[in-house]
């Protein structure tokens, strides 16, 4: 008899070969089909609720991932090209996966047929070869010849992604205020100087851009009234000191016999807190912000010196306002001089719907600027913002790559072509591999149609003739359910996008394809039953 070998844990599920493969490939499916009828200006949102009860709306492919939670191994790489995308380049997200999905998909039967992973993942590359130098060379350069043509193609773009959003029937004016807040960077454009505030009430164009920094009245005490609202020029003192008399620490112990000791103490506690005030109003700021409480004795203090003050302002508030006027952010009071204080031209409190906000502009070190978002119910302001940011991000990246393709699958419909074409040119499994995912590109175009209700078939026969005659740039029109010549109708997309998004798919598709075993753990003291809910510990692979 031969003794049994033990290699793995008790309870250990490998599941391995052909079927597992396949299974996987199944798994990307169902993940693509969740986010399919999101994709184009037709798109419809999705609505998730998470355990807890929160509400989101969304459209944007990576949002609605991220919130679905997936824990299939093999379909988390999907997830994490969605996320990807997001970070790299703001938009694209649903395209990427939609994309990873449809390559699978159409190499599938081959892997059923028993053809060997490695020579579809060898095929898969060359195509995106192919793609790469294709897409690369089609692209437009716009000359940054003058001011005006560069911020008619930021706006195009910017318009161009959010005409699949929520709000794509302000996508001029908020193209506009984009292009503006992203314009009034300096040339490293950093993401984090665009500050969002969201008011809820009014209606989208009230929305406004200040160029500056902007933040909700704090919480203030008495006394607040009486402070001056406005100051032109002003200088800020920047604070992380509590300026407020607080309750003893918990086990301080002090031993007095009299009342005149008793006095002596709460006078120097009292002494300490008029030092410190003092010595910031000498400083000569009109403006004091701080991180910690400022309590009702100081607040009267300031006001009655002509000086406004906020306390409990939010850190990534103060760090955006020290980097936009400059001085530095202070944590003791004995060394505050006019140094180190921030200078702006203007600051001055308004009123925006039920808020009033803190307004600092003219502000000389950084260029920032701040979007002051109005609208209805709290979740549509919310999917607002990540609407804004797809927009920002893609007019960062057309400023650094201002090379631009056209959208509406037309870029896509064209690479197809040519893959078709080559695939005639080689022999072998080859030609077939790359036929299938020429096919597979057309997934932009058809579910564009499919979400618009258009017939997708009549549309894409239609592509397929003009493209063949050269008609590079014609996509789908989701106006006149037809197709159209995108590039003139102004659907104009950064390569980059896509250039990212087809590297992106192509990688998950390969890694997917590349996976021929999965080994599951057991969880560590846990029955398979418990809850059949388990997630987190002892992931897989
Ligand atoms: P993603 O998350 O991939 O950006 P979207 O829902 O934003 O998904 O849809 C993007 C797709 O919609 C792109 O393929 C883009 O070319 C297409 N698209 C955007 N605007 C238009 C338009 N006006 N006409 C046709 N297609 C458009
Ligand atoms: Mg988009």
């Amino acid at each position: 008899m031969q003794p049994q070998i033990v290699l793995l844990k008790e309870g250990t599920d490998t599941s391995q070969g052909k079927p597992q493969l396949v299974s996987n490939i199944n798994a990307c499916q169902m993940i693509v089909d969740a986010v399919r009828t999101t994709l184009g200006p037709r798109g419809m949102d999705k609505l998730i609720v998470n355990a807890q009860g929160k509400a989101t709306i969304s459209n944007d492919g990576a949002t609605i991932m991220k919130l679905l939670e997936i824990i299939h191994p093999a379909a988390k790489t999907l997830v994490d090209i969605a996320k990807s995308q997001d970070a790299e380049v703001g938009d694209g997200t649903t395209s990427v996966v939609l994309l990873a999905g449809e390559f699978l998909k159409q190499v599938k039967p081959f892997v059923e047929e028993g053809v060997h992973p490695r020579i579809i993942i060898k095929a898969i590359r060359k195509a995106l070869q192919l793609c790469m130098d294709k897409i690369n060379d089609m692209a437009v350069h716009i000359e940054k010849q003058s001011k005006a043509e560069q911020r008619s193609l930021l706006e195009k773009c910017a318009a161009t992604a959010m005409s699949s959003k929520l709000i794509h029937q302000q996508k001029d004016f908020f193209a506009r205020i984009v292009v503006d807040a992203v314009l009034s960077l300096d040339e490293l454009l950093p993401l984090n100087m665009i500050g969002i505030k969201k008011v809820t009430g009014g209606s989208l164009e009230e929305s406004q851009l200040v160029s500056g920094v902007a933040f909700k009245k704090t919480f203030s005490y008495a006394g607040f009234e009486m402070a001056p609202k406005s100051y032109e020029p002003c200088k800020i003192a920047l604070l992380n000191i509590e300026l407020e008399l607080k309750a003893e620490r918990d086990n301080a112990e002090v031993r007095v016999d009299n009342v005149r000791e008793y006095q002596k103490i709460v006078d120097a506690e009292w002494q300490i807190l008029y030092n410190k005030l003092a010595k910031i109003v000498d400083s000569g700021a009109n403006v004091v912000l701080s991180k910690l409480a400022i309590g009702d004795v100081a607040t009267q203090y300031f006001a009655d010196r002509d000086i406004f003050c906020a306390g409990r302002v939010p850190e990534e508030d103060l760090k955006r306002t020290m980097k936009a006027c400059g001085g530095a952010v202070m944590t003791t009071a004995n060394d505050i001089k006019a140094e180190v204080l921030g200078l702006c031209e203007t600051f001055k409190e308004v009123q925006v719907g039920g808020e009033r906000f803190n307004l600092f502009q003219g502000c000389p070190n950084a260029k920032t600027s701040t979007l002051i978002l109005r609208g209805g119910a709290e979740q549509f302001l919310e999917e607002t913002e990540r609407s804004l940011h797809d927009a920002i991000m893609i007019v960062r990246r057309t400023i650094k790559h201002d090379s631009v393709v056209a959208g509406g699958g037309a870029i896509e419909m064209e690479l197809s072509r040519l893959l078709r074409d080559y695939s005639r040119t080689i022999a072998g499994k080859e030609q077939l591999l790359i036929a299938a995912i020429a096919k597979g590109l057309e997934i932009i175009p058809r579910q564009l149609c499919d979400n618009a209700g258009f017939d997708a078939t009549n549309i894409l026969n239609k592509l397929r003739q003009k493209h063949s005659q050269g008609g590079q740039w014609y996509g789908v029109d989701i106006t006149k359910e037809d197709i159209s010549d995108n590039f003139e109708q102004c659907v104009w997309e950064p390569s980059i996008i896509k250039i990212n998004a087809l590297t992106a798919a192509a990688e998950a598709a390969c890694m997917v394809l590349s996976v021929d075993e999965t080994i599951k753990s057991p969880k560590a003291g846990e029955a398979p039953m418990a809850g059949g809910m388990g997630r987190g510990m002892g992931r897989p692979m």
